[in-house]
């Protein structure tokens, strides 16, 4: 199955993916992993996208393009994957529609308020990109991941400032793809507001998986 998860920063879309890797037995593709990823190891994509994560705006079309075309040509996505963070633009999504075939976008859908309260709160392992939250989900061992022993820290473009910005991009930008994929009839909309398992259920139940 191919799906896009589509939804404001801080709906739960990467923690969900983490589940639905469990049910589906596809892989998670996270735009966003894969910059930090490459910032990390100070890559030339890493050095020249640094920036731009940091304070909360869009990464150039041409270049995210490029990085999901690559992905999607891999052994591992060839049965379906779940693209967590793209697209993320019109054109973006256009762009998809050349190079794949999506079965479905999931719509995770929570008001402004919630989003600030989970994104202040989370904390994501630098090694394998596992999100925890200071109140609903934490480590163990205060800054180290359960998973991997990674280090867990507070993401740049979780403090306050860069996720105003990220909303407002997010309202600008991808918001108008739910209209887009609705029209396509391929949307569907899962409330994100419940707690984990409450969400992971509900989708489920949409996706008859
Ligand atoms: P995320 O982890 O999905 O919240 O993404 C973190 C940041 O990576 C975003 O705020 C953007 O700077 C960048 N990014 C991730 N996905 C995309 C995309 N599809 N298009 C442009 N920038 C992206």
């Amino acid at each position: 199955m191919k799906l896009i998860f589509l939804g404001p920063p801080g709906a739960g879309k990467g923690t969900l993916a983490a589940k639905a890797v469990d049910i589906l037995k596809i892989p998670h593709i996270s735009t966003g992993n894969i910059f930090r990823a490459a910032i990390a190891a100070e890559s030339p994509l890493g050095l020249k996208v640094k920036a731009i994560l940091d304070s909360g705006k869009l990464v150039d079309d041409g270049t995210t393009i490029d990085l999901v075309k690559e992905r999607l040509a891999q052994a591992d996505a060839q049965k379906g994957y779940i693209l967590d963070g793209f697209p993320r633009t019109i054109p973006q999504a256009e762009a998809l529609g050349t190079f794949s075939t999506v079965d479905r976008v999931v719509n995770f859908d929570i008001p402004d308020s919630g989003v600030v309260d989970r994104l202040g709160g989370r904390r994501v392992c630098r090694k394998c990109g596992h999100n925890f939250h200071i109140i609903f989900d934490k480590p163990k061992t205060e800054g180290v991941c359960d998973h991997c022993g990674g280090e867990v820290y507070t993401r740049e473009d979780d403090r306050p400032v860069a996720i105003q910005k990220r909303l407002e991009v997010y309202r600008a930008q991808t918001a108008p793809l739910i209209e887009f994929y609705r029209n396509k009839g391929l949307l569907l909309d899962v409330d994100a507001r419940p707690a984990v398992d409450e969400v992971v259920a509900n989708f489920r139940k949409v996706l008859a998986v």
